[in-house]
């Protein structure tokens, strides 16, 4: 069975402008030309949003995307920010973490790994750093695993032919990983699609990447920050990395839940 102490982030998705409703939407409000200086789909409706506001496409202030967008950070106008979506996949994540990933509410879509559907017979499964760097811990994390990973097997086994006479095969499967997985432990790896605007994944930063959050999800937070500070650095460049005594990193940032 394999054990995972390092969570991955991929960012499989980001938006696309429809340039030419763009433009008709401009002409038939009297603007000739408005053009920003970033080609990141988020960033750009982000500043179109804030611009529909006050209709200020016609005389932009100068310094670009990251000046506008910086200003409205600074007055808090953070709607504005929710128009900037992107799609994420995590795994080598525990079911902890995806149960207080699952807290944030506004702002987030989430599709995770059914264990109703799912043989978990093979499911790797996620260690603490503080556990797994102690070797006495480590062989009972290891012993525990391995005897819930064994009930669960038997339970899957026996509840199997407990619904023997249920005719879909399917259905059947369902009904016994249903309850089997009652025994398998927080640390289960799992998979999620995550679906955050930018407004979201700022809050979400600011309340994971930080010395209070649980270790794993800080780990989360910290690479999803470090994906976003490539993806869109208009949106996330104004946060400051802060080493931790036991290596792990912290984010901190002047403007608080925009
Ligand atoms: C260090 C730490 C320890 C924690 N410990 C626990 C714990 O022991 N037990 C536990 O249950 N949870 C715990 N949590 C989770 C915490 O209570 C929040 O559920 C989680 O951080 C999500 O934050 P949020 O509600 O601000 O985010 P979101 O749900 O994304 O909401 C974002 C913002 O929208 C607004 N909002 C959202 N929904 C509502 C609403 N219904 N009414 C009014 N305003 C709303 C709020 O301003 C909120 O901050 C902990 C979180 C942290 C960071």
């Amino acid at each position: 069975m394999d054990i995972i102490r390092e969570p991955r982030v991929y960012l499989v998705g980001r938006q696309i402008i429809d340039d030419a409703e763009l433009d008709r939407f401009l002409a038939d409000h009297d603007v000739r030309a408005w053009e920003t200086d970033t080609d990141v789909a988020g960033q750009k409706l982000s500043e179109i949003a804030g611009r529909v506001c006050y209709m200020s496409f016609a005389r932009p202030r100068p310094g670009g995307n990251a000046t506008y967008l910086r200003h409205i950070l600074e007055v808090g106008h953070g709607s504005v920010l929710e128009h900037a979506v992107w799609n994420f996949i995590f795994t080598g994540v525990s079911r902890s973490f995806t149960h207080e990933l699952v807290r944030h509410r506004a702002g987030w879509g989430y599709s995770q790994l059914s264990q109703r559907y799912v043989d978990e017979s093979t499911a790797s499964f996620v260690e603490p750093d503080c556990v797994a760097d102690d070797a006495e811990c480590h062989a009972i994390f290891e012993a525990a695993i391995a005897d819930a990973q064994a009930a669960y097997l038997k339970l899957v086994e026996r509840l199997t032919t407990r619904f023997e006479s249920v005719e879909d095969k399917t259905m059947r499967r369902k009904l016994a990983r249903q309850a089997a997985r009652c025994v398998l432990p927080n640390a289960t790896e799992t998979k999620i699609f995550v679906t955050a605007n930018a407004r979201a994944l700022r809050h979400f930063i600011e309340l994971r990447c930080n010395e209070f959050a649980e270790p794993e999800i800080r780990k989360v937070a910290a690479r999803v920050l470090d994906v976003m500070r490539v993806e869109a650095p208009s949106l996330f460049s104004d946060y400051e990395w802060k080493a931790l005594d036991d290596g792990s990193r912290t984010a901190h940032t002047v403007f608080h839940k925009v």
